[in-house]
């Protein structure tokens, strides 16, 4: 039996726990603040085993310190893992584990693959554990978007966003931000038409306004409803006058309107 948990941090940064009870493992993903997620540790009385770091951006590693010291105070001793990509940005004497695309580890009894995602950043890393049906893919793949172009090319993201949509249709997406409202505004500007875009531009309205989170999503959803996964799609090209344009024509079209948005 595993349980995730969402976790609102800072403004608008989520982090995840992961806990299996059987072994009692407990991972995180993602270390915005430290405050917030040792007092939901302490919370539920579990232990953190694992730290799993996406990418290099302060918004997803700044409370890493400090929450080693209060891991450390507690008695724990977390594996801390990263992509060796990045090591040379991040504080490479915290990270025990370093990772590559195609690398998988053992998170309880389940397996955890590494899949680069180049684009946000170059050496951003999503994490898959195939049998909980789980994504971790922080500001790759969005709730109804993908994160800004800091680093890599359109064609990197566009390449990073296809291999995540390969993956099973009912797998949660547990992003890193919620922006989703605004990704919505913009994603009917691009989709108008997407009857399945304009019923989840609803629930988000109904969600934000009871302060609900819209993170984690499905695959599923975000392959019928995000704008940046659906590049390729006939009508969605058609609409912004591209029907003979490459797919990837597409893509960094829709990137650079939402940049503008
Ligand atoms: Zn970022
Ligand atoms: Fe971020």
């Amino acid at each position: 039996m595993t349980e995730l948990v969402t976790l609102p941090v800072l403004k608008d940064n989520y982090a995840f726990l992961l806990h299996d009870e059987a072994s009692s493992s407990t991972a995180l993903v993602d270390i915005p603040e430290h405050g917030p997620i040792v007092a939901e540790l302490d919370k539920r009385g579990w232990a953190l085993t694992d730290i799993w770091i996406t990418h290099h951006h302060w918004d997803h590693i700044d409370g890493l310190a400090s929450l080693l010291d209060a891991c450390a105070e507690r008695g724990w001793t977390p594996r801390v893992v990263a992509a060796t990509a990045d090591m040379h940005r991040l504080p490479a004497d915290l990270i025990t584990h370093q990772v590559a695309d195609g690398d998988s580890f053992a998170f309880a009894d389940m397996p955890v693959q590494i899949i680069d995602v180049p684009g946000h950043t170059v050496g951003h890393i999503a994490l898959y554990l195939p049998t909980a049906d789980i994504l971790f893919t922080a500001d790759s793949l969005m709730a109804l978007g993908c994160g800004r172009l800091f680093e890599g090319t359109p064609a990197q993201m566009w390449d990073s966003l296809q291999k995540l949509r390969a993956l099973p249709k009912q797998t949660i997406v547990c992003s890193g931000h919620e922006y989703t409202q605004s990704n919505a505004k913009f994603a009917l500007t691009v989709d108008p038409d997407n009857a399945a875009l304009q019923q989840r531009a609803t629930d988000i309205t109904l969600a934000r306004a009871k302060d609900l989170p819209t993170v984690p999503s499905t695959l599923q959803l975000e392959c019928d409803t995000n704008p940046f996964l659906r590049a390729d799609n006939a009508a969605l090209k058609a609409g912004l006058n591209m029907a003979t344009a490459s797919d990837l024509e597409v893509f960094t079209e829709i990137r650079a309107r939402k940049d503008r948005f």
